[in-house]
């Protein structure tokens, strides 16, 4: 069989544990017996951000710059357990963070959706992709416990002051802060997907309560659409539709899905836990960066898995579920193929994920899932990790030969 040719590299960021030993199987089962595999490669395991003092990192996002797509393994964010168990000269930071900082992205996570598989709200027929604004709000709030109570003010640059309140006794203290440029690149991040996917967007916040902080995002959100998108959205016949976060969460759960989610830094934290709880599984739910210049990186939700590695290392047999990690690969392949105009790489990046999806749903599948899936006429086989992945090579192989 004659391989699919690419022309320009993918920028492939490898990791940490489980993930890793997925990662490494995903590419010779399933990528390259099919695909004569072009990648730029980084190697994120915690030993070689230690060896390279985190430089890898940073070299991984600058060539997501230049080539414009990767894909990326679970990595390991250290804490202080991690330091001990790799003898780290210093707590390294969360890669994820470091590359979405230099990238300047927004992060969409989107549930894999197979039958057999139900959400746990029945009226779900479609996926919710979750768009959480990964900067300010809370997460780089100010804080204090105030013992004696008094008045606390904020001053600003001009020298003015507001009160905040007067305590009558003890109480707590936040301040927080966002930025036009963040909020800006935020909204063009996801206006930008929701032409990719040509779904409709919804953006949700409480400017009726906070009517300066939230408006601004609400203003901002409708300068930008109305100025650079509100043309395209139309010739594609998508929306952009502004609510408030509580009618946005009632109509989310009466909704078919099918639509992106836009939320501010908070409400999309918690929010994305509530969906992937909701249509199933962690293990179920892809995640993929966008910056605002149209740069992608693609990934699988979950972590590494550290428990099943522990396993592993033991010599015990693993069923980790590789679905996710599967379809960060698929993804990063079929955006290559769109932006390279390489109609049988697209292709083959559907072709995949259909596989997939078919073996789950014939009954095939990793032990996380067997309490889920319900469908009755469907006998139920419980795979391990790499047999479920060899399971995917038939079906693909089938997929395949029909195209002949
Ligand atoms: P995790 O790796 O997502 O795993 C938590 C638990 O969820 C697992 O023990 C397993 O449950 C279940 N699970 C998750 N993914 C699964 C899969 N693919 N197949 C089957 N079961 C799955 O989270 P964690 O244990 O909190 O974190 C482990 C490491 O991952 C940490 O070092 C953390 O820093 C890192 N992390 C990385 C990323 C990233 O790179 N994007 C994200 C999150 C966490 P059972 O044990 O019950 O089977
Ligand atoms: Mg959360």
């Amino acid at each position: 069989m004659l391989k699919i040719q690419m022309e320009t590299p993918l920028v492939e960021i490898d990791g940490d544990e489980m993930t890793r030993i997925i990662w490494d199987n995903i590419k010779n089962i399933l990528l390259i017996p099919y695909i004569d595999l072009k990648t730029d490669y980084y190697d994120l395991c915690l030993n070689n951000r230690e060896k390279t003092q985190d430089l890898v990192t940073k070299q991984a996002a600058e060539a997501i710059k230049k080539y414009g797509v990767g894909v990326k393994c679970a990595t390991i964010t250290p804490n202080a357990d991690r330091v001990k168990e790799y003898s780290l000269s210093q707590m390294w930071k969360s890669p994820n963070g470091t590359i979405r900082s230099i990238l300047d992205g927004t992060v969409f996570r989107a549930p894999i959706m197979v039958d057999g598989i139900k959400p746990i709200i029945p009226y779900w027929e479609q996926p919710i992709i979750i768009a959480r604004h990964a900067y300010g709000d809370v997460y780089s709030g100010v804080e204090k416990y105030i013992p004696e109570g008094g008045k606390v003010f904020l001053k600003f640059p001009d020298g003015s002051e507001l009160l905040v309140k007067d305590l009558s006794s003890s109480g707590v203290i936040q301040a927080m802060h966002n930025s036009d440029a963040s909020i800006r690149s935020f909204a063009r991040s996801c206006f930008n997907f929701a032409l990719d996917k040509k779904m409709d967007i919804w953006f949700s916040a409480k400017d009726t309560i906070s009517k300066i902080y939230d408006h601004r995002f609400k203003d901002i959100f409708e300068e930008i659409f109305v100025n650079e998108f509100k043309e395209a959205f139309s010739k594609l016949n998508i929306s952009y539709f502004y609510t408030l976060i509580d009618d946005a969460v009632a109509r989310v759960i009466r909704s078919k899905g099918g639509f992106i989610w836009a939320c501010k830094n908070y409400d999309g934290d918690v929010m994305s836990d509530m969906l992937a709880t909701a249509f199933g599984s962690l293990a179920m739910m892809t995640s993929v960066l966008v910056s605002p210049e149209g740069y992608y990186e693609f990934e699988a939700a979950h972590g590494t898995v550290t428990r099943h590695y522990y396993n592993h290392l033991k010599g015990l047999e693993t069923s980790t579920n590789s679905v996710a990690t599967i379809f960060a690969w698929s993804g990063a392949l079929r955006k290559r193929g769109q932006l390279d105009k390489n109609y049988y790489l697209e292709d083959f990046a559907s072709k995949l994920e259909k596989a997939t999806l078919n073996t789950i749903s014939s009954g095939f599948m990793t032990k996380d899932l067997v309490s889920l899936f319900s469908e009755n006429a469907v006998k139920v086989v419980s795979l391990n990790t790499i047999d479920f992945l060899y399971k995917v090579q038939e079906n693909l192989d089938k997929a395949l030969s029909n195209l002949k």
